[in-house]
């Protein structure tokens, strides 16, 4: 037995590392079996990420290698090296594009899940890799071998159905049967299919590429069955195949610990963009698209107290990825004269109150309104803003 890694494989006329690593399973020598496909997001401030920054990686049993060797040294040669060079195009334009550099890694025994580690919470070099049995190519590499070094410890799925090369070359609008839809996004073991606030469908992509639908669920059965089922409606367009993933999609594996901090200022920006400067130096950014976790960091004050998590930049500050109030600053005023109902308004510093209708003086002091936040639990970006390895806050 042995694993393939396959990564960088995205390109701007619709290459996709996933449907590489099935057109290969179509193609592999027959006495070889493969299986076990697995897709590993990875570190998701990654510099030369692709698209959705996916590797795939599949388990491949045989007794003699060295065909299925000969083999993926030819089908490296005709299907990945030509899309060396390569600039992939991103949904979200505003970050450098970089030129595909496939890699492809064969290992007889997986590195060391350690390595996985690594690739999902930092940058990783290249010259970083384990060393594999036979390796092919650049950059690639690094994801390749990653997908194969993950241990799988905790896991969702992913049905991927592909688009037959007919659609795919004449750029047909893409069909999925909506009804089938809603039904399998209400099956309560898959998630993450449609996004109901904005009726967008999640599972499928823009753009030409060979994906049809990637339909995600917490178990094997759900994945295959509702995938199966929403593929076999004649108002879903004919699909080349579809194959299901185990994938570290929705495990937080990228996110360190919760953290805790104290607010020490708000500062709302363009779009509503929130930069939250924290008493301990931190500062913690909730972005415009970000819902629900930009909301609650507008309204937060100085000395509230919150638990967060989310990824660290490049650039020191954190990006918020879920947010919970714990404690709240109160908020304080001056109270009313009882005869008048007005504030009482102070005389000046050390001095005491005074009504400004019937010029009474009082003692000073102050009357304390404890502050409810807008959400009582975790919040967390819509399912159309969360990164791929977000865990739903609704989960154990
Ligand atoms: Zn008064």
């Amino acid at each position: 037995m042995g694993w393939l890694g396959l990564d960088d494989t995205d390109h701007l006329s619709g290459g996709c590392t996933t449907y590489a690593l099935f057109e290969m399973m179509q193609q592999v020598p027959n006495q070889y079996h493969v299986q076990s496909p697995r897709l590993v997001r990875l570190y998701p401030f990654a510099s030369r990420r692709t698209r959705g920054n996916a590797a795939v990686a599949v388990e491949i049993v045989g007794t003699d290698y060295t065909e299925l060797l000969t083999f993926l040294e030819g089908w490296w040669n005709e299907k990945l090296l030509p899309l060396k060079g390569q600039i992939s195009k991103s949904d979200k334009s505003d970050r450098p594009q970089y030129p595909s550099d496939p890699g492809m890694v064969w290992f007889e025994q997986p590195p060391s899940s350690d390595f996985y580690w690594d690739c999902v919470t930092r940058e990783v070099a290249i010259s970083e890799v384990p060393a594999a049995n036979k390796s092919w190519g650049g950059n690639g590499v690094i994801g390749a071998t990653a997908a194969v070094a993950w241990p799988a410890m905790k896991y969702t799925y992913e049905a991927i159905a592909w688009r037959t090369e007919d659609s795919v070359a004449m750029c047909r609008p893409r069909e999925v049967d909506l009804t089938r839809l809603a039904e399998v996004d209400g099956h309560p073991e898959t998630f993450m299919s449609r996004d109901l606030r904005t009726n967008s469908i999640l599972i499928s992509p823009r753009g030409n590429c060979p994906v049809l639908f990637g339909l995600r669920a917490k178990t094997y059965e759900s994945a295959k069955t509702n995938s199966h089922y929403l593929a076999e409606s004649k108002l879903t367009e004919a699909v080349a195949g579809i194959l299901v993933f185990k994938t570290n999609q929705a495990t937080d594996d990228h996110l360190p610990a919760d953290s805790q901090a104290v607010v020490q200022s708000v500062t709302i920006k363009r779009r509503g963009t929130v930069k939250i400067q924290c008493q301990c130096n931190t500062i913690l950014m909730a972005f415009a698209e970000s819902g629900d976790v930009k909301l609650l960091a507008q309204w937060l004050k100085l000395d509230d107290h919150i638990m967060y998590n989310g990824l660290k930049n490049s650039d020191g500050t954190i990006h918020l990825e879920k947010i919970l109030v714990i404690k709240t600053a109160a908020d304080r005023q001056r109270p009313r004269c009882q005869e008048c109902n007005v504030t009482l308004k102070s005389m000046g510093k050390n001095q005491p109150l005074r009504c400004p209708k019937c010029r009474k003086q009082f003692p000073a002091s102050w009357e304390f309104i404890q502050r409810e936040p807008p959400y009582s639990g975790w919040v967390q970006p819509p399912k159309d803003s969360m990164r791929h390895l977000a865990k739903p806050i609704t989960w154990p």
